[in-house]
């Protein structure tokens, strides 16, 4: 099974029960889905998240750095 991250829409008020800060999002295959957790609203969206491109970007930079390590330690 594929591990789900549930995450909190700051200020996001729900359609149904009209509580704020109860919506989470998570990925689903190839859709977005919001859930309420206060009560039973679930919806699915087919909008991409900008914040899915940060991390991508915050990752290749990770990867960056390990690699020039490695370059000066063959040097020396
Ligand atoms: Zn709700």
């Amino acid at each position: 099974m594929t591990k789900v991250v549930k995450r909190f829409i700051a200020g996001a008020v729900c359609p149904r029960c009209g509580e704020m800060d109860k919506l989470v999002v998570y990925r689903q295959g190839e859709k977005d889905c919001r859930e309420c957790v206060s009560c039973d609203f679930a919806e699915e969206t087919l909008f991409s998240q900008p914040s899915a491109e940060l991390e991508t970007r915050a990752n290749r930079d990770l990867d960056k750095q390990p690699i020039k390590f490695v370059d000066a330690g063959v040097k020396k």
